[in-house]
């Protein structure tokens, strides 16, 4: 299996990844977003780009649930882990099926960029 599976000590883990966020997203455009600037959501708030309220969740970054090492694990808020999930897949599914249509899926949301205009 190459996600392995969370180790009986995850619950810690997660907790002293997010204490090291300091409840702030880590994300710094690993999601795909952001320009390389640290996403801006926080635990518990209301979300900026997204509705509903932010969750930080602790993300694999290579995606192998045994793996724990700190630098492995990025707290994320579940807009940027989902996105992060997504993006990975994404890349695996490319990898394998040359057809797949990857661009438009690629392409950032411009609801998560209200300010932003591209079709002045
Ligand atoms: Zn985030
Ligand atoms: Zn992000």
């Amino acid at each position: 299996m190459p996600e392995g599976s969370y180790p009986p000590d995850w619950p810690d883990i997660s907790r002293r990844i997010r204490e090291r966020a300091g409840g702030q997203c880590e994300c710094t455009g690993q999601c795909a977003l952001h320009r390389g600037q640290r996403c801006q959501e926080r635990d518990r708030k209301p979300a900026r780009f997204a509705s509903g309220q932010v969750v930080l969740t602790v993300a694999h970054l290579n995606h192998c649930k045994s793996d724990c090492r700190d630098e492995n694990l990025l707290a994320m808020c579940n807009t940027c882990h989902l996105r992060y999930d997504h993006v990975l897949h994404l890349r695996n599914a490319a990898a394998t099926r040359a057809d797949y249509a990857t661009a438009d899926l690629f392409q950032e949301d411009p609801k998560l960029h209200p300010g932003r205009r591209d079709d002045a």
